[in-house]
């Protein structure tokens, strides 16, 4: 119900383009159907729940609404404002909800090991992705200029020589280093001179909406998909679109 949601907003709201998704993790990571047991599980689950989705209050009524989700929180989802650097959101998504439930994550999706990047090699890999970076030669210093409610890195200030200064967005942030190597914004940078260090690392993805690992941890409890739906979308209803 949760990517079927996402998948009817993203398509809605590209409707001028050639496409509606994108199969990686810019949406939704969709590597066509598994032909084994599991495959034929999820395959059940989107034909009983078919043209059901999530929607949210809002003026005009209930709306879908870009029902995020991400690997795992590692403690806390963060709300949508957060994550944007801004904005309104929709009541699902407006505030993070805590979550331990991931704790059952394979690899280092709750928790992660520190990693770090050269300096040198972020400054290239921002050059590809930001006009403001074109005449930079270095950069001096980073630091975590703002913190989201629930602690996670929620501005970063980068510096370089002759004062020049670029404010980021953690988000954009964390994609230009590497998502596998800033595996989330929950986790501490260090600037050590010539390298970024990143340690406490908790979760791995955006964070935003529904934890996965977390909605099968409670799977496993035995929770229902609806109970684990309002779980991560507070506020959210469940309703028959078509
Ligand atoms: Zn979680």
């Amino acid at each position: 119900m949760a990517s079927r949601t996402y998948a009817l907003y993203i398509m809605s709201e590209r409707d001028k383009r050639l496409f509606d998704l994108r199969a990686g993790e810019g949406d939704q990571v969709y590597r066509g159907v598994r032909r084994d047991a599991f495959g034929r599980r999820a395959a059940e689950a989107v034909d009983a729940t078919r043209g059901v989705v999530l929607s949210a209050r809002t003026p005009k009524g209930l709306r879908i609404f870009c029902a995020y989700y991400s690997a795992a929180c590692g403690g806390h989802t963060q709300s949508v404002t957060d994550y944007m650097g801004g904005g309104d959101a929709p009541e699902p998504l407006a505030h993070g909800v805590a979550c331990d439930f991931c704790r059952i994550a394979k690899g280092e999706a709750y928790r992660w090991k520190p990693r770090s990047i050269a300096k040198v090699e972020l400054l290239g890999r921002l050059k590809d992705r930001d006009e403001a970076f074109a005449d930079w030669t270095e950069i001096a210093t980073v630091a975590v200029t703002g913190t989201t409610e629930f602690g996670r890195i929620g501005q970063v200030t980068l510096t370089g020589a002759d004062d020049a200064k670029v404010v980021m967005g953690p988000e954009t942030f964390r994609l230009a280093v590497g998502s596998r190597v800033m595996r989330s914004t929950d986790c501490t940078l260090t600037d050590l001179g010539d390298t970024l260090e990143f340690t406490n690392g908790k979760g791995f993805g955006h964070g935003v909406g529904m934890c996965q690992w977390g909605a099968e941890g409670q799977a496993r409890a035995g929770r229902q998909a609806s109970v684990i739906l309002h779980h991560y979308y507070p506020g959210a209803q469940i309703v028959r679109a078509y």
